[in-house]
């Protein structure tokens, strides 16, 4: 993503109380934070925020959280909660590098990483989001039957992230090169920023569901 620096988008993002403000305080303890039982859901790259906003609205009973490393692009999401806010819908501002020091073992229910950034150079492999590297860390936070999903319009990526599963030690429950013309797969599809752009101009879009 192309970022412009939004003047204020930082000390916007440290008063919202739609951010969390040092996760690491909260780790072990998401369930307390939103005041109920119920699964928690992440979203990695949330970008704008518009997935998971919509997420959230239409599932009340799961909690939402979405992680996005720019103050800029976050700003758009928390002006949206500002708007029309949601109980079960909390935002973190960080590197998903340093995920493990925000979520306990077997905290988190799903993971949903959306277009991610594809990181073409070969020695910046480890920095994509479907990466070995970063599945090893997703395995230290998700519950033991969790599930990942992951879509993107770039195959190279993607095919990259299906070669990464065995030799971390996940498996695919559903994969598909058009998820658009996928019957099964694209009932209750939640269109991304990206999704809308680029399957407006054409691209298929990708998607698998992962487990352990
Ligand atoms: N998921 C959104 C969508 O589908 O419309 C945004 C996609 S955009 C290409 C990728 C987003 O992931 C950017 O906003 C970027 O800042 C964020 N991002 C990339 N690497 C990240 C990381 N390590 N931690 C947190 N956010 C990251």
């Amino acid at each position: 993503m192309r970022l412009k620096n939004v003047p204020g988008s930082r000390e916007a993002i440290a008063e919202s109380d739609f951010v969390v403000h040092e996760p690491e305080k909260i780790k072990g303890s998401w369930k307390a934070l939103f005041d109920n039982q119920n699964p928690l859901h992440i979203e990695i790259g949330m970008g704008k925020g518009k997935f998971i906003y919509e997420m959230a609205r239409r599932n009340p009973e799961i909690n939402y959280i979405g992680i996005e490393k720019y103050s800029s692009v976050l700003l758009r999401a928390v002006q949206k909660m500002e708007e029309e806010p949601l109980v079960n819908l909390k935002f973190i501002r960080m590197d998903a590098e340093d995920i493990t020091d925000v979520f306990a073992e077997n905290e988190v229910d799903k993971i949903y990483l959306n277009f991610s950034d594809p990181w073409p150079k070969d020695r910046h492999a480890k920095r994509r989001l479907p990466s070995k590297e970063f599945l090893a860390r997703y395995d230290q936070l998700l519950v033991k039957d969790g599930f990942l999903e992951f879509k993107t319009d770039n195959r190279g990526l993607f095919d990259f992230a299906v070669e990464q599963l065995p030799e971390a030690g996940w498996r695919a429950e559903k994969i598909t090169y058009d998820l658009h013309h996928d019957e099964e797969m694209v009932r209750g599809n939640v269109m991304t920023e990206y999704e809308e752009k680029f399957s407006s101009m054409g691209n298929p879009i990708c998607k698998y569901i992962i487990f352990r």
